[in-house]
């Protein structure tokens, strides 16, 4: 098994493979998570045709711990007869926002309302000479109309992004009137940013579902789980959380189908929107994903395991949960800077709490692990998962509440 890229999905992947004694190589452009748990490491940049040609020469299948891939260079392995799973079809849908959309809407999926701004009207390099910079102001005054023109349609504020290369948040940003448009087009388009609209939406519970799929098309998916996000990023993943059974029910259907467009081979995620009781589909990844984490010990087949069965065409294992309730919280760097490493007996003596840290540099904010914890009462695991995150040093962010247990822990109470 060929992956390329070395973060801490490469790692639990490699985790997996392990256990199945499937030898892995990683393309890994600095020393990455991942590094330590690889059978063999290759240094080189996933934008590298040669590079990716050296990992390809290396394993029988490749597949991702990240899109940021040079697509090109991808097809004409492709066409060479490499083994790509996921393909670099589907790859190229979950890298550009825009094209994601349309594509979506196109097949009569739900999906917020949107518009892709003007072709040519953005995406400018950065430059400095006056014609440029005139370029860029026109081309700016245009993506401004068109946003304008759909705020005319849905209203303000409306939510602009970045079609490419944002993640956590990164490329995310909300303009309440046209002055705040403006700035975001003119700092997009002096950076080369392509960007799009899309409706505010009104969003009662953020979920997941991801799905296992192999190349003949048999899949599987885990159960729906809620997702809370603060800023753009995820803090914590919930089974069942608030999700009724009907919505889960309705969220894994529309994932279903979403992988069946999509072609996907292994595991993908899709994220999704309640909004009065509907859904609509956000975003995908075309990988393993943190909303899933928490099948390492919640679900008899973790979606590590399972990328690795489907992508290699091998049967796919049970989704089923392993206990009625399942948290799954991520670890942050605090504020002082300090590793969690040290902080693990108060951790791991917080009863069920599994602890995944990925062997990151600390850096305040910085993801570094994840803990998960599995029991009988959706309140409790959340408690104890939060409890152990914190003892690791997680701040907890405003936009979260705080367990009252946790309430305890910190005012010193304990329980
Ligand atoms: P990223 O690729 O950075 O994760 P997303 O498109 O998933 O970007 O957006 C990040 C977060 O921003 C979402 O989880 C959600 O909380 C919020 N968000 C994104 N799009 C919308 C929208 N159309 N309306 C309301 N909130 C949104």
């Amino acid at each position: 098994m060929g992956i390329v890229g070395a973060g801490q999905l490469a790692r639990m992947l490699c985790e997996a493979a392990s256990a199945l004694d499937i030898g892995t190589v990683v393309l890994a452009e600095e020393l990455g998570p991942s590094v330590p748990n690889a059978g063999a490491v290759l240094e080189g940049s996933p934008m590298s045709e040669g590079d990716l040609r050296g990992l390809a020469g290396a394993c029988d299948v490749v597949t991702f711990d990240h899109e940021q891939v040079d697509l090109t260079a991808l097809s004409i392995l492709e066409s060479e007869g490499v083994t790509l799973r996921p393909t670099t079809a589907t790859l190229a849908m979950a890298v550009d926002k825009g094209s994601m959309r349309r594509h979506f809407a196109g097949a009569g999926l739900p999906v917020p309302a949107f518009a892709v701004l003007p072709s040519g009207s953005l995406g400018e390099p950065l430059g400095t000479s006056t014609a440029t910079t005139s370029a860029t102001a026109t081309s700016s005054a245009t993506a401004v109309a068109a946003v304008t023109n759909f705020a005319g349609a849905h209203g303000w504020p409306v939510i602009l992004k970045a079609t490419r290369g944002g993640y956590d948040g990164k490329g995310v940003w909300i303009a309440k009137d046209v002055v705040q448009a403006r700035e975001i087009c003119q700092e997009a388009c002096r950076a080369g940013v392509p960007l799009m609209v899309e409706e505010l939406v009104d969003i009662e519970a953020e979920l997941a579902v991801v799905v296992a799929r192999r190349p003949r098309g048999e899949m599987v998916t885990w159960p729906a789980v809620e997702t809370t996000q603060v800023d753009g990023v995820c803090r914590e993943v919930l089974y069942p959380g608030r999700l009724s059974p009907d919505v889960a029910g309705r969220a894994e259907l529309l994932a279903r189908q979403v992988a069946a467009l999509c072609e996907a081979v292994g595991v993908m995620a899709v994220e999704l929107f309640c909004t009065g009781g509907d859904l609509v589909v956000n975003e995908i990844a075309t990988r393993p994903h943190n909303t899933a984490h928490w099948t390492i010990e919640g679900a008899v087949t973790s979606q590590f395991e399972n990328h690795l069965r489907a992508v290699l065409d091998l049967p796919l294992g049970s989704t089923d949960p392993v206990a009625p309730a399942v948290a799954s919280v991520n670890v942050f760097g605090p504020s002082d800077g300090t590793p969690p490493g040290p902080r693990l007996p108060e951790a791991l003596a917080v009863e069920g709490a599994h602890v995944h840290l990925y062997g990151k540099t600390t850096r305040p904010g910085r993801k570094l692990g994840h803990v998960t914890v599995c029991g009988p009462d959706g309140t409790a695991v959340r408690e104890q998962a939060w409890i152990a995150a914190t003892a690791l040093g997680t701040p907890v962010p405003p936009g979260i509440v705080v367990p009252t247990a946790l309430l305890g822990a910190v005012n010193g109470v304990g329980r």
